[in-house]
């Protein structure tokens, strides 16, 4: 996995203020066909444009790529919701497109890269790994996001109570996974 960190973690200047508070982790899925290197430029133009309000995560994950936009302990503009964005660390999960570029199986090994990110933000955090902790987009808006792990692991069900917790169950149990074999190393994720 290659770690490429934005000109906000070098420059004073950043986008937003700071966090009170860092209660979690959101995954989501991006609907989109584009690797993580390619919303480099993607949200270069966004912000010449000045359009970040449109949204932006802190970090965009593929397979290989793992791109930090933003430092983590600021708020981010994903979720469409003045307490998520304030309070939750989003993982933009790349590629996520339904019939993209990605087979099922391929976008699982995204998911996998993302759970291991959740993991270690998690425990440096020193937060658990719980329903709580470990958030839906569509808890705090209303979108279809995690659109591409709502069909895989809920089969495309009704938006229940009872589906979205066996959706993040099944987060939760692959985080945790990870969240056991992490090694703390601070000077790597929150410069
Ligand atoms: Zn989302």
């Amino acid at each position: 996995m290659e770690h490429i960190y934005s000109d906000y973690f070098r420059d004073k200047s950043k986008i937003t203020e700071k966090r009170t508070q860092i209660l979690g982790i959101v995954l989501h899925d991006d609907a989109e066909n584009m690797a993580a290197k390619d919303y480099i430029d993607w949200l270069k133009d966004r912000a010449r444009e000045g359009c970040l309000y449109k949204g932006w995560a802190s970090i965009y994950i593929d397979k290989d790529t793992c791109y930090w936009f933003h430092p983590i302990d600021y708020i981010e503009w994903h979720c469409g919701n003045q307490f998520a964005n304030e309070h939750y660390v989003g993982i933009e999960r790349c590629q996520s497109k339904i019939n993209g570029v990605l087979s099922d199986r391929q976008f699982e090994e995204i998911e996998e890269a993302s759970f291991k990110i959740a993991a270690k933000i998690l425990k440096e955090q020193n937060l658990p790994v719980n329903r709580d902790t470990v958030r839906l987009h569509r808890e705090f808006f209303e979108t279809a996001c995690p659109a591409r792990a709502w069909q895989i692991h809920v089969n495309n069900s009704e938006d229940s109570e009872v589906n979205r917790e066996r959706l993040k169950d099944y987060f939760i149990s692959r985080i945790q996974t990870y969240y056991n074999q992490v090694k703390i190393d601070k000077t790597a994720i929150l410069r």
